[in-house]
Order: structure tokens, then C-alpha cells, then sequence
């Protein structure tokens, strides 16, 4: 099995001069007389061009360019693509130029340094300035290069996986910047031109750097588990052997190494724990022929029950870099998680050397039709920008191409590409957000579809609207697979987000004003509230209130903090207080009325008190035990009202309060008792009664201690039987 490894030769990161001799026969093999020719001598030119050079690591250089070379080599190019590799970096870093090299060797191989050459400038433009136009023209000219010959991005990769493997050597500042260039542009190609060896490397390594302490995280917790892991995959392996042999299937059965930088990106993308992941265990089945790939996953599922969610069939619907493979996951022994990927030895080494394998097959010429696919991909890319004008633009459009995508045409002709696995309603959607609102179904050349259809490269799609459709909150739902696109998503959860808040808001401000209002606090400024609250902004204190997230209870205590903070600020009284006078009794709940003890019972403090309104001359206070009370519960029992002994020293503030109610009899006794079972003290009384419809219209004035007191007290109120509101009225 081919594979890209690091020490076939020798240690590549030594320090001494590597041997020429083992190089050559290395690089020469399994190419013609000419190519082993060519190859011999390139590495003599690139021994006299590199004699002496030395890397930041203190690495001769000669082993760099030798080292990609065999990368080159193993990748499976042909003779030029390996010359190219080892005098990768002549032009640049030597006296040589180029046109020495194309006389030498060459206009093809002379093109191909040339090319790896420029690409090599795209770094240096980026250090200068980070200019995005700048980047974005260099990207450019890389894919232009790319199209042109796909070798040159081939030898590139291997020079870029080089140096990253070799990167401790570096800075940590010039690390961070290689690593992120590494991930955001390398990785991708490799992805996009399928080289899947290439793409894990590269990843992993950039991890290393940019995310050191996750990096270090997962490699030691994979290390801790390593021996019980392989332990059971060696027993799960020799298990399906086994059984595909039982079944007549030839197949090679291995265990899987899960890159980390996979397992980082899956625990971010699912937000599940170590533990889910770093459980999981991977096999790998290779077959002959792919016919046998269905048998294997039917002997694997007849052995373990299998997860369906976690089946795909990327031979039956391979991917767009063209990758091939059966994916299942089942509850393998012990209940654990068991990846199991399936494909043919054909599909493997396409899946890990992707257009590289084009020169492997050349002369079957099996691979072909994915070679050109991928060399499509790169033109179109590069005409779209000439339509387009801005770099960022082009550089967007990059990464999202590097994913995979489908094609679709609009009933005019024109395309519009979406990822892949999108539905007509994301289609709807790209093309404005008021049409995916408004879809209700769609066509497919012609033929009525379901929203939910997944679309396929060259597909007409026509949609159908509805003149006041709305989306649905089942879009939203990834299971029933409505929208693929996280765009379109976010334009359903904003529309849905923006009716809730609109609704919200309303409610919202209707309660606030209420409850302001209520309180007098007209004038409180809504943006020191809603700073109070800690909201960023009166909207969204707002919406909070709405959906009930903030209530008056929270309000009022916010308004009070303001308002104790900030007294001048809010429209009270000055301050009086309660029972200032030390040694005098004070009676609470009549307030400033005239009061007289009792002379039939003498009540003294801490006994239990009742008051009794007389006629003209104030309340008069008795024990409750007193027997002329006693007879007036039966006679009077209106004029009663709860009073008690006044305690101790508080600071307290007059305030005006209204209440509107049908009058009924009671009604002013019930409400001094609320103020008497709230120790407020009552200032004055003034009611007026309409007596045509009953309404009566008090005005109390109180002494409160606080805000939540005075909300308290008018809830209270509000709730007495016949009242209709009880609110403060402002003193103008
Ligand atoms: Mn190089």
C-alpha cells in the first residue's frame, strides 16, 4: 500500500549531510533509463547548487529538497515532477536562474520550478503586508498555475508538508503564521484534489501549533488509552476476518488511526466531551471489487447492530473530490462505538492520493474522469473571479469551494452553485431571502418535487411561492432535512427570531410602561433600567420583559436601586420619619389621624391593638380584648380597623397613591388593614364617591420605606375585591 512516510531513506531532520547515493537510488526508482537519467542529475546539480546552505533548523538544506523529492516520489508522479522537487528551491535560493535550469534540464521541468517558485511568493506577500488584494492575487495566480499544471501544486504540497514537519525549528511567531496559512489554504487543496494523506498531515500539524494546549490534550489522552484501544481493535479485527472469510470475501482488515485534528473539529462541531470521542474506534475493510464492499457491510452488520444515522453510502454518492468508501458505525463488543469505513484498494489509494493517482493509473486511464473534474473546478474558480472584482470576494469564494458543491440552473440558464446535499429551498433562499419565506414547493425540470428533494449537479430548478407564506419552524429541524445551507438556516431562525422579538417587544413595552406608570416612575430613564439590568440596550431589556424572562418583581427592584442611588433624581418627598419622638407611642395604620388611648382598657405597647373610627374625633385605640371592642365586632364592626404599636427608627417617604373601585361597604377598612399589615403609616384619607355609577376615587397619602414597598402595597390593594386600579400619583 503506498503511503506517504517520513523515514524511508533516512532520518530526515538529521544534522549531517545526507548521502547523495541513497537518495538516488531512491528517487530513480521504478522510472525508464531517460527519467533515472534526469533524476541523477538533478540531484548533483542540487548537491553543487545547496553546498553549504543550511536551514533556520541548522538542517543542511540539500536534505529538504531531497526529502520532497521522495515525498514527491511516493506521492507517484513521474521523473519531472520529482526533478522539479529537488531543485524546487535552486531559483530562489541559489545564484542558479532559471533559464540555466530550463537549458539544463528543460522547458517542462524549467516550468515547474517556475511554478513551485511563485507559489513559494505568496507567503512573502502575506508577511509584507497581509494586503488581502495582494493575498487574493497571488491566490489567484496559484490556481492560474494550478490549472495549468497540476504538478506544480502537487510538489508544492510536499514542500509545504516538509516544512511543516519541520517547523519546531522556527519561532513561534513564524510557526503560528505558517501553520495558519498551512490551514487555511494548503489543507483545503490537498482536500479539494483529494490527496487525503496529505490533507491529515498537514491539518495535524497546523494543530500542533495553533491550538498547542488542545493539541497536547487529545494526543496524551489518546496516548493514556492507546494499549486498551488496541487491544480491542486487534480483537475486532481478528473477529471480522473471520466472518468475511466464513463469508467467501477477500478483504484486508485494520485498525484506523483517528487523526486529531478530526476528533478536535468533531468535538467542537457535536459539543460532546473527550470521552464520547476518544472511545470511538476505527476499522478499515479493502476489498477487490466493490460489489464486495456490500457484502463486507452486510457480514459487519449481521455481527453488531449498526447506528443507521452514522451509515453513508459515498460509493453510490461519492463525495466531490470524488472520494469512494462505505461509512457505518455500529455497537461493536462491549457496547462501544465501532467506525468501520469500507471500500475497494482502488477507492483507498484514490481516497489517499486523490489527482496524484492520475499519473500512478496513466495508462489505464481509470481515474481520468475525476482528474478532469478537479482540473474544472479550478478553471471555473478562476473565471468567476474575472467576473468579480473584490480580493476578499475571491478569497471567501476560495474556502467555500474547497467544500463540496453542486451545481443547479435557474429557469433563465443561470447557475448557482450550493453545497452539496442542498434542497430546492435552499436554492429559493440563495437566490432571495423573500423567495425561500415564500416557497411552498418547487420543480424539477419540470416535475413537482418535495422541498425536502436533494439536488443534483445540472438540475433545473423552478420555485413556486405563495403571495403571504411564511417559513416553518420544521426547516429549522436538521433531521427532516428542509435546508442544508447554514445561510439559509440563519435567515429562517432570523425571520422566526425577528417575529418572536417584534411580538415580544410589544408585550414587553406594554408591561414596562404599565408597571411605571403604577409606580409614578413616568419619568425613569428607560437606558440606566435597562443598564441596571444588564441589558446592552432598551430593545432588549424589552423582549426579555416580553417573553417573561424579566418580571415586575426584578423591575421594580432595579428601579429601586436607581432610585435609592439617584433620590434627587426621582420625584419623592423629602423624607420624614416614623415614631421620631422617642418616647411617644405611634400608632401605625391611621397615620396622622388623632388618636386616643382607650380609657376603658388603657392599652400599652405590645399589647394587641384594635382602632375604632368614632365619629368626628379621630380613632380611638383599644385592647382587643377590651369588652367594648368585643360588642363593637357585632354592632360596628366597619368602623374596626387593624392598627399596631410603631417600631423603630426609619427612614420613610410621602407619597400619593389613587385608587379607583366600586365602593362597597368595607372597602376603605380592607385597605388600611393592608397598610396596617404592612406597617405603612397613612398620612390622610380623601374619597369621593360618584354616585350615579358607584365609582369611588381615593387618595391616600403614605409613608414608604422603599420602592418594592410601594409596589407591594398597590398589588396588594389592586387585589382587594372591587378594586379597579391602585396606583402613585405624582405630586406636580
Ligand atoms: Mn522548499
Amino acid at each position: 500500500m503506498v503511503s506517504v512516510s517520513q523515514t524511508s531513506v533516512q532520518a530526515t531532520t538529521g544534522r549531517e549531510d545526507p548521502d547523495p547515493a541513497q537518495y538516488r537510488a531512491a528517487l530513480t526508482l521504478g522510472f525508464s533509463e531517460e527519467g533515472r537519467g534526469l533524476i541523477e542529475r538533478a540531484v548533483d546539480y542540487a548537491v553543487r547548487a545547496h553546498a553549504g546552505q543550511r536551514r533556520a533548523s541548522g538542517e543542511p538544506y540539500l536534505s529538504h529538497v531531497l526529502a520532497v523529492a521522495e515525498i514527491v516520489h511516493q506521492l507517484g508522479l513521474d521523473h519531472e515532477s520529482v526533478c522539479a522537487a529537488i531543485l524546487h528551491d535552486v531559483v530562489e535560493d541559489t545564484p542558479v536562474t532559471l533559464d540555466e535550469v530550463r537549458s539544463d534540464f528543460g522547458p517542462a521541468i524549467a516550468r515547474l520550478v517556475d511554478g513551485v517558485t511563485k507559489m513559494g511568493q505568496i507567503s512573502r506577500y502575506r508577511d509584507a503586508a497581509q494586503k488581502a488584494q495582494e493575498h487574493a492575487e497571488s491566490l489567484r495566480k496559484l490556481l492560474l498555475a494550478m490549472a495549468e499544471d497540476i504538478r506544480v501544486i502537487l510538489v508544492k504540497l510536499a514542500d509545504r508538508l516538509h516544512n511543516m514537519r519541520t517547523l519546531r525549528h522556527l519561532e513561534t511567531a513564524s510557526q503560528r503564521r505558517i501553520a495558519r496559512e498551512t490551514l487555511e489554504l494548503y489543507a483545503p487543496l490537498a482536500n479539494r484534489l483529494g490527496i487525503g494523506q496529505i490533507k491529515w498531515e498537514l491539518e495535524d500539524l497546523s494543530l500542533r501549533y495553533l491550538e498547542p494546549g488542545v493539541y497536547k490534550e487529545i494526543a496524551t489522552h489518546l496516548d493514556e488509552r492507546r494499549l486498551d484501544r488496541e487491544r480491542y481493535i486487534d480483537h475486532v479485527v481478528v473477529s471480522i476476518r473471520n466472518e468475511l472469510q466464513a463469508a467467501g470475501i477477500q478483504g484486508e482488515v485494520s485498525g484506523r488511526v483517528k487523526h486529531i485534528y478530526s476528533i478536535w473539529r468533531k468535538m467542537q462541531r457535536k459539543n460532546v466531551g473527550f470521552n464520547e470521542i476518544f472511545d470511538v474506534r476505527a476499522v478499515r475493510i479493502l476489498v477487490e471489487r466493490v460489489a464486495d464492499c456490500y457484502a463486507a457491510l452486510g457480514v459487519v452488520h449481521s455481527m453488531w447492530h449498526h447506528i443507521p444515522r452514522e451509515f453513508d453510502d459515498y460509493i453510490a454518492n461519492p463525495k466531490e473530490n470524488n472520494y469512494r468508501s462505505l461509512h457505518t458505525a455500529v455497537v461493536g463488543p462491549g457496547g462501544r462505538t465501532l467506525e468501520i469505513q469500507i471500500r475497494t484498494r482502488e477507492m483507498h489509494e484514490h481516497a489517499e492520493l486523490g489527482v496524484a493517482a492520475h499519473w500512478r493509473y496513466k495508462e489505464g486511464g481509470r481515474f481520468d474522469q475525476s482528474f478532469e473534474q478537479k482540473i474544472a473546478w479550478l478553471r471555473q474558480l478562476i473565471e468567476w473571479r474575472d467576473e468579480e472584482s473584490t480580493a476578499s470576494d475571491f478569497v471567501d469564494r476560495f474556502k467555500s469551494e474547497t467544500g463540496d458543491r453542486v451545481y443547479v440552473l435557474t429557469p433563465q440558464g443561470q447557475v448557482v452553485d450550493l453545497p452539496q446535499g442542498a434542497t430546492p429551498l435552499d436554492f429559493a433562499y440563495h437566490i432571495h431571502t423573500e423567495i425561500g419565506h415564500r416557497c411552498r414547493g418547487a420543480k424539477i425540470d419540470g416535475q413537482i418535487v418535495p422541498l425536502t428533494y436533494e439536488l443534483h449537479n445540472g438540475e433545473q430548478v423552478e420555485i413556486l411561492t405563495t403571495r403571504n407564506g411564511t417559513p416553518s419552524r420544521d426547516w429549522l429541524s436538521p433531521h427532516l432535512g428542509y435546508l442544508k445551507s447554514s445561510r439559509a438556516r440563519a435567515k429562517v431562525r432570523h425571520w422566526f427570531h425577528q417575529q418572536d422579538r417584534d411580538k415580544n417587544l410589544a408585550a414587553g413595552r406594554a408591561v414596562l410602561e404599565r408597571e411605571l406608570d403604577r409606580l409614578g416612575l413616568d419619568n425613569m430613564n428607560w437606558e440606566e433600567l435597562a443598564r441596571r439590568l444588564r441589558f446592552d440596550n432598551v430593545q432588549d431589556l424589552l423582549v426579555a420583559i416580553g417573553k417573561g424572562d424579566i418580571g415586575s418583581t426584578q423591575i421594580v427592584s432595579a428601579a429601586n436601586d436607581l432610585f435609592t442611588r439617584e433620590e434627587e433624581a426621582i420625584p419623592l418627598s423629602r423624607p420624614s420619619s416614623r415614631g421620631e419622638e422617642g418616647g411617644d407611642v405611634r400608632i401605625l395604620g391611621v397615620g396622622n389621624l388623632l388618636t386616643h388611648m382607650a380609657r376603658c382598657c388603657h392599652p400599652v405597647p405590645q399589647d394587641p391593638i384594635v382602632g375604632y373610627i368614632t365619629r368626628g374625633r379621630g380613632v380611638t385605640i383599644h385592647r382587643r380584648d377590651c369588652p367594648n371592642v368585643l360588642r363593637l365586632y357585632q354592632h360596628e364592626h366597619e368602623r374596626l380597623i387593624e392598627v399596631s404599636w410603631g417600631g423603630s427608627q426609619q427612614r420613610v417617604y410621602p407619597v400619593d397613591i389613587q385608587i379607583l373601585a366600586y365602593d362597597r361597604s368595607g372597602l376603605l377598612r380592607d385597605i388600611t388593614s393592608v397598610l396596617a399589615t404592612e406597617k405603612i403609616n397613612v398620612l390622610g384619607v380623601n374619597t369621593v364617591t360618584d354616585k350615579h355609577d358607584h365609582a369611588a376615587r381615593m387618595k391616600l397619602s403614605i409613608e414608604i420605606s422603599d420602592l418594592e414597598e410601594l409596589s407591594r402595597v398597590l398589588t396588594r390593594i389592586g387585589q382587594l375585591p372591587n378594586v379597579i386600579e391602585a396606583r402613585r400619583e405624582l405630586q406636580h
